[in-house]
């Protein structure tokens, strides 16, 4: 079953900042992880709110954090609703930070996490625009903090929804199409107008790829007329829903693994016997 946003652990019971200074200092944070949730408010076709990306992270991790406890010490920071759009910032609608704005906050925020004694956080993203942004920052603040960083993608368990999609919207419905549009009408059913669903794919055997091979720098104006990049027509809620409950157990064992992992583990104790005698 599903869960609605802001009536569940994630947004009650495991929401960090529900808790005063005296429980924060007082939780223990030898295990235990803190997760920042990153999305995007940006254009999605003519049929999907600005919204969506934010909100499908908030509907994976609403999923995620039903099968958590306390004894987890997995704890949610509210989401940052902007990230980098800037490939769809000619669409109105769109609200993009800069890439050194984007920076920026995640670096204060992870210094605050440090500051507040924790020693994990996961970048949770559910924007592909922000990826490679991400990835470099979490190493900056692996260097700034000495905190352990992860980032997590929403759609980094891919393979579990693969039985509900077309091999074509799994490959190259990578805006606003099948997948997206089924998460948003699980999520916020109202904020969907399915009369106005485009089926746009941008032409991927053309001789380039933006997948692969050479890097093909594209905005979304390049790649489409509608907005989006999938078949939004074959959306249904049914599928929204199944794709909530397949990642969120996947994203929720993955949180309780990452939870208690130690950097330190990464590297092999080998004796070296190779000294010059
Ligand atoms: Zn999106």
């Amino acid at each position: 079953m599903l869960y609605s946003r802001f009536e569940s652990k994630a947004w009650q019971e495991l929401f960090l900042p529900r808790l005063s200074t005296k429980q924060v200092t007082e939780l223990p944070k030898d295990k235990g992880v803190v997760v920042l949730p990153i999305g995007a408010i940006e254009q999605h076709g003519p049929h999907l709110p600005v919204y969506t990306d934010t909100l499908i992270a908030e509907g994976l991790l609403t999923t995620a954090f039903e099968q958590l406890s306390q004894e987890d010490q997995v704890w949610m920071l509210p989401p940052l609703p902007y990230g980098k759009s800037t490939e769809h910032v000619n669409h109105p609608g769109t609200f993009t930070l800069s890439s050194q704005t984007l920076q920026q906050v995640i670096l204060d925020i992870g210094s605050s996490v440090k500051a507040s004694g924790f020693r994990r956080i996961v970048l949770f993203n559910t924007h592909g625009g922000n990826n490679d942004l991400l990835n470099m920052i979490a190493r900056e603040l692996r260097i700034e903090t000495e905190l352990m960083v992860f980032r997590m993608n929403g759609m980094d368990f891919k393979a579990e929804i693969a039985s509900l999609f077309s091999p074509e919207e799994l490959s190259y419905g990578i805006h606003g199409g099948d997948v997206e549009t089924s998460l948003i009408l699980a999520i916020e059913e109202n904020w969907v107008e399915m009369a106005l669903a485009p089926k746009e794919f941008y032409d991927y055997e053309h001789a380039l790829d933006i997948k692969g091979g050479p890097y093909v720098a594209w905005v979304m104006d390049d790649l489409s007329n509608s907005g989006i990049s999938g078949n939004a027509t074959e959306a249904t809620k049914e599928k929204g829903i199944e794709i909530l409950l397949r990642l969120g157990s996947k994203i929720a064992s993955t949180l309780q693994v990452i939870s208690s992992f130690e950097m330190r583990d990464l590297k092999k104790m080998v004796t070296t016997t190779n000294r010059k005698e």
